[in-house]
């Protein structure tokens, strides 16, 4: 265990994405002395790699998106990792759930359609959610509905059109064989890192900022808050004096649900390829989406989001399971009821020190991602993939956000060190 020192020179709170991404950057310069302070017992936060039967699979991030122009696809190349770049069938993927190829046309065409105006709403002076963009009665409304389950963690009424087309997608996803949540464990070696401690409070009222923890009390000249937004707007973490603006903020970005099951697949299964992708239902928005043989694997993963996923996780991995077998019989027969067994499944909502999956803007809120990120008093920082302006949502971000809060904390003490 990392030892815990009464002072440094920056403590950053939150070790995933975003923390790691800052302490490796304030780990480059050796002039200040840096801690992690992470409540859980392990590091990467949402991003987090399980081996359930002989192969990863991630509870968090998988995809590495935007990966041409995401960081970690080359750092992930340099440490040895393999980075598989079949791109998913994410658009062609309802031929394969009962769907005929006009049919998929027609979907795609309306996806489109739907992309150009949210585009062109997001221009307007008012705000408004996707679900206004919908053609009332439109035969895709409740596919969209599940896709934004998907994407956004949350059905249309509740996104921002505004922050939703301020995300950056290259349309590149790549994964890692050895899975995302492995790469950042390895980024995480050699930082120090106090596990199991979590910070309930900081008092930046004096010169020395004082973060209480159930290690002590810990003084730093700077701070980086990395936790999610669903942590400070339920203020379970404490700013004394309080910081109104940051709990508006994030409370304007609340973090969606998106949750994960994993089901192993024995025997062979005609006519399905390895990686293929499927939707569970074209005409409910309470459906799966299906990874079949993801890499190869003897294994489906399905996906799910939104209201409909938070009483999944209710209903626990039983009734999770029962859903998928249903959907997956309905598609294929009644015989890969047989072939299928759970191996794991997630609960984000339920985690206490996620409560939730990634966030989303709510309408009229797009401009907080910018409120969260500003510094405070030139010694508190913000960094998670919350705050992020273009790349929100995911583990890039995160990661990215954590660099610049670090640059940002290193050039506040050089400011410091030359007055
Ligand atoms: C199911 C799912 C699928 C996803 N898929 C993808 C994907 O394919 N690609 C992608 O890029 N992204 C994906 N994401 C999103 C991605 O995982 C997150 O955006 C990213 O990991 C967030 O990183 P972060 O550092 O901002 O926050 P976190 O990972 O939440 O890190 C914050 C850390 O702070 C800690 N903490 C909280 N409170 C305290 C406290 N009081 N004191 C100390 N520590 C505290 C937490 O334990 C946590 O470790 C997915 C997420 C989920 C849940």
């Amino acid at each position: 265990m990392v030892g815990f020192p009464s002072e440094v020179d920056v403590a950053v709170i939150g070790a995933g994405a975003a923390g790691i991404g800052a302490a490796r950057r304030l780990a480059e310069s050796s002039s200040v002395s840096v801690l992690v302070l992470e409540a859980r017992d392990r590091v990467g936060g949402r991003v987090h790699t399980i081996e359930p039967a002989g192969f990863p699979c991630d509870r968090g991030a998988e995809w590495l998106h935007s990966a041409d122009r995401n960081p970690l696809s080359p750092i992930a190349q340099r440490k040895g990792f393999s980075v598989h770049r079949r791109p998913p069938e994410w658009v062609s993927r309802l031929r394969r759930s009962g769907e005929s190829l006009e049919a998929e046309a027609d979907w795609i065409a309306t996806r489109e359609a739907h992309l150009r105006a949210r585009k062109k709403a997001a221009v307007e002076k008012t705000d408004c959610s996707l679900a206004s963009l919908l053609v009332p009665g439109g035969r895709w409304n409740e596919l969209l509905n599940a896709t934004s389950t998907w994407g956004n963690g949350a059905e249309l009424d509740r996104v921002s059109v505004k922050d939703y087309v301020r995300y950056e997608d290259s349309g590149t996803n790549w994964r890692l064989r050895e899975g995302y949540g492995r790469l950042f464990e390895v980024l995480a070696e050699g930082l120090p890192v106090a596990r199991a401690t979590a910070v309930s409070r900081i008092d930046y009222h004096g010169p020395a900022i004082r973060l209480e923890t159930p290690r002590g009390t810990l003084k730093a000249g700077r701070v980086i808050v990395t936790v999610p937004t669903s942590i400070l707007a339920a203020e379970l973490l404490r700013f004394d004096p309080p910081l109104p603006d940051k709990t508006t903020a994030a409370a304007g970005l609340p973090l969606g649900v998106d949750d994960k099951l994993f089901i192993s697949l024995s025997g062979s299964f005609p006519g399905i390829d390895p990686d293929t992708f499927l939707v569970g239902s074209t005409t409910s928005r309470e459906t799966m989406s299906y990874q079949v043989r993801p890499l190869d694997r003897p294994a489906i993963y399905c996906f799910f989001g939104g209201r409909w996923a938070a009483s999944l996780e209710r209903e626990g991995e039983g009734g999770m399971f029962s859903f998928a077998a249903w959907e997956l019989a309905r598609l294929f027969g009644n015989d890969i009821r047989r072939q299928i067994t759970p191996l794991a499944s997630t609960a984000w909502l339920q985690d206490p020190w996620a409560r939730g999956s990634y966030s989303y803007a709510r309408p009229g809120h797009a401009e907080d991602r910018a409120v969260l990120a500003a510094p405070v008093d030139d010694r508190l920082f913000f960094a998670g993939e919350a705050s992020s302006p273009n790349f929100f949502s995911t583990a890039h971000g995160a990661y990215m956000s954590g660099v610049t809060a670090a640059e940002a904390a290193l050039a506040s003490i050089s400011r410091l060190t030359r007055e």
